[in-house]
């Protein structure tokens, strides 16, 4: 396209030139194996190694309660949280006990990284002192950092890879489709036991081309079941009512058995297996959603849900306990259904940019004329607003509102949006619990 200029007889030409170059970011994904089945031994150890994390996380626990105590009655002084100083009462603590000795140190050490922010978080007061950790409810699991040279992942074909793992030796890993970020550098790994086998969780250090700016903004607005867009779309959570239904009937089931007997061990089983198939089909779900929806735009606008503390704050604490702690503890496992956590963290990198938006009244909002109101909601579905009429689905409603939102977010501070950082330390979390 050109633009021609005629000023005093002579022609100038104006030519738009756009320049493409692609930035290229650094970005921690996530990897999911399955851990083949090994001999005894070393399955054996590797439930050892999480019992030992289950240890070390409860002797530290222990030891540090009354000073943490002591602190928060304003009697005493601020117990140490610092990864580095657990760590070196680690090693004073694996000296002494013999059976420690004998498990490799890092992912039982790294369990104190955990511990630490679980510390830090519980001394500033915004969660309560960690719980034990118990044998029975726990899930077995460590975290093996890549600190030098401390595991290994070899290819061995399109199909298995070979993870060593420290003082067990190798394992054979696998993964539906390959692994699609091979290349990466792997710079942690979680092994958990999920009631079946273990698997294997490698964070890889990824180069990534950074979506460039392409203007397109949707607003999401996520709910219980349902994720809809402002362009109208709405994705709904495929039924999951009757594996919920049994579910639910084997808890109950479980819970009359005797504890210890074959029955009810064989009970566990089978609950296990349809929780499992649950979390499958909202996992796939999630990353079928929020694929179509990167497709479709580069910057995505959510609400900024404190969901974490919503959820954590509803049974309250001892000194403060929480109010409504049925109706909300109700709503907190209908909200955690959707998995609104992991939905956030896959259209961030999927879209490339996320942008937060207060969440107030939203739903009451109508996009058309502005206009706030209660009764503007006479369902849960249905939108109508009192002012100008607008009828709409309630959800593609406080999408477009949200989008708005956003886009003022957005115009409002230029450059300085809260987008996704650049190079992102690691998140040890899972996406899904
Ligand atoms: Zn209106």
């Amino acid at each position: 396209m050109g633009l021609f200029l005629k000023k005093k007889g002579v022609n100038i030409l104006i030519c738009p030139v756009v320049i493409q170059y692609t930035v290229m970011i650094k970005e921690i994904r996530t990897v999911e194996f399955v851990v083949l089945p090994t001999s005894k031994a070393k399955a054996r150890k590797m439930f050892q190694i999480a019992g030992a994390c289950r240890y070390v996380w409860n002797h530290f626990r222990e030891k540090n309660l009354a000073d943490y105590q002591a602190f928060r009655n304003g009697k005493g002084q601020r117990p140490q949280t610092s990864f580095f100083s657990l760590a070196l009462e680690f090693t004073k603590l694996r000296h002494e006990t013999d059976w420690l000795r004998e498990l490799p140190a890092n992912p039982v050490k790294r369990t104190l990284k955990y511990f630490a922010d679980a510390l830090e978080e519980a001394m500033k007061g915004k969660k309560g002192f960690s719980k034990p950790k118990s044998r029975a409810k726990a899930t077995p699991s460590f975290t093996i950092a890549r600190d030098s040279g401390t595991f290994k992942i070899k290819k061995r074909n399109n199909k298995y890879s070979l993870l060593y793992i420290p003082k067990i030796g190798w394992v054979e890993i696998t993964r539906r489709g390959g692994n699609p970020w091979e290349k990466g550098t792997p710079k942690q790994i979680v092994l958990r036991h999920d009631g079946h086998r273990w698997r294997a969780f490698v964070f890889y250090e990824v180069e990534v081309e950074k979506r460039p700016y392409d203007g397109a903004v949707l607003g999401v607005d996520m709910n219980v079941r349902q994720i809809a867009t402002s362009d109208g779309h709405s994705y709904s959570l495929p039924d999951l009512e009757k594996k919920e239904k049994r579910r639910k009937w084997y808890q109950r089931k479980m819970a009359r058995q005797v504890k210890g007997s074959s029955r009810r061990k064989d009970t566990k089983r089978k609950l296990a297996k349809v929780s499992r198939k649950i979390a499958n089909i909202r996992k796939d779900w999630i990353h079928q959603t929020t694929k179509e929806i990167a497709e479709k735009c580069g910057t995505v606008i959510v609400e900024d849900l404190k969901v974490k503390n919503m959820t954590a704050s509803a049974k309250g604490t001892i000194e403060n306990p929480g109010k409504n702690v049925k109706q909300k503890a109700g709503l907190n496992r209908a909200m955690l259904d959707t998995a609104f956590g992991g939905i956030r963290k896959n259209l961030e990198y999927k879209c490339g940019r996320l942008v937060k938006v207060n969440p107030a009244h939203t739903s009451q909002t109508c996009s058309e004329c502005g206009h706030v109101d209660k009764e503007n909601r006479k369902t849960q579905a249905r939108f109508l607003c009192v002012n100008c009429g607008f009828a709409y689905n309630a959800d593609t409603n406080a999408a477009m509102n949200i989008r708005r939102l956003g886009m003022a977010q957005l115009h409002g501070e230029g450059s300085g949006i809260s987008t996704v950082p650049m190079n992102r330390e690691i998140d040890t979390r899972l996406p899904y619990g």
